[in-house]
């Protein structure tokens, strides 16, 4: 099997981010599942976005509710 794009560190911690905003293309979900992969530091990173976007989640959901329980 032939990688199609190699991405450094660097580049898959963008993607990961632009991930939140956009939807990215094909050839770059495959390039940064393949450097995640094959990356030790940057699973860890995935983690600490999908953990800051449920939370970000959650709040937005609490702002929408509007009020505080107190
Ligand atoms: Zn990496």
């Amino acid at each position: 099997m032939k990688i199609p794009l190699r991405v450094t560190c660097k580049q898959a911690a963008s993607l990961l981010i632009a991930r939140e905003d956009r939807e990215i293309a094909l050839s770059e979900k495959v390039a940064l599942r393949l450097h995640i992969y094959a990356c030790k530091a940057c699973p860890n990173f995935e983690q600490q976005i999908l953990i800051m976007r449920k939370s970000l989640k959650l709040w937005r959901n609490y702002s929408v509710e509007g009020k505080d329980a107190d």
